[in-house]
């Protein structure tokens, strides 16, 4: 298959040295899905290329690409940087785990479609500073959908019911009403609060999302929820998921 030099607008959020002096890096694009880009020589103190290769960098990559394996990089437009992510050990952690995530749920170069929208959603905002303990908890529950789960948030998954206190069921797969608590004893046990956040975050467009402030206590238990739906329907032992909590951030 021919190759075509083509732009692409992505975001690099991975690097290995390959070689002698070439990198490797992942790069998650608006159109083309994500993609492992080659730059030859980018290690060399002449080479330009590293410098737009570094992680957190974002903007236009003109490429080779034949659509499969390796892509090579040629050059590069108006590539800046998230750099309070980049510079900080916390946001760090949180948005390679966020990128890390996405990454798990497709397959090279298969389209992102609104997930990439959703990925520079979260970084921007991790990146000006909003809470990344509750950017991370809103692309985790909206990325569910990704990975083929799609619990029932809106109503009771017996009944129906719209209005009132509820509690989450990773068995029956949703949420049920406080009259139907009794069909899943091993429910998750959340207060109702802790149910609506939930709710919120999984059903509200996440461009809604990013100004959300809850209590400490709250975003603990949501936490543990999240930590539990994952590995109960997904289970998928991610490093930098263990680094995150061995930071312990909301403990
Ligand atoms: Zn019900």
């Amino acid at each position: 298959m021919v190759r075509e030099l083509e732009e692409v607008n992505g975001i690099v959020f991975k690097r290995q040295k390959y070689h002698e002096a070439d990198l490797l890096a992942k790069i998650m694009t608006e159109k083309n899905g994500i993609i492992t880009l080659l730059a030859r020589g980018a290690l060399k103190a002449k080479s330009k290329l590293g410098a737009s290769l570094l992680n957190f960098s974002y903007g236009t990559y003109v490429i080779y690409s034949s659509g499969h394996g390796l892509s090579t990089l040629r050059t590069f437009k108006n590539v800046k940087q998230f750099d309070g992510i980049y510079d900080d050990l916390i946001k760090n952690a949180y948005a390679s785990f966020v990128l890390d995530l996405i990454d798990h749920a497709f397959i090279e170069y298969q389209n992102l479609g609104k997930y990439y929208n959703l990925a520079n959603f979260a970084l921007q905002k991790i990146n000006s500073g909003t809470d990344p303990e509750m950017i991370t908890q809103i692309v985790q529950m909206q990325l569910l959908a990704a990975y083929g789960v799609e619990p029932e948030l809106r109503s009771c998954v017996i009944c129906g019911e719209k209005q009132g206190e509820f509690d989450y069921s990773i068995r029956k797969g949703g949420i049920l009403c406080s009259k139907h608590f009794y069909a899943d004893p091993s429910r998750l046990h959340l207060k109702p609060k802790e149910t609506a956040v939930l709710r919120t975050i999984f059903l509200l467009p996440f461009n809604r999302l990013g100004d959300i402030k809850i209590n400490s206590a709250t975003k603990k238990a949501t936490r543990r929820a999240i930590d539990r739906i994952y590995q109960e329907t997904i289970d998928l032992n991610l490093k930098t998921k263990k680094f995150l909590d061995e930071l312990k951030l909301t403990d």
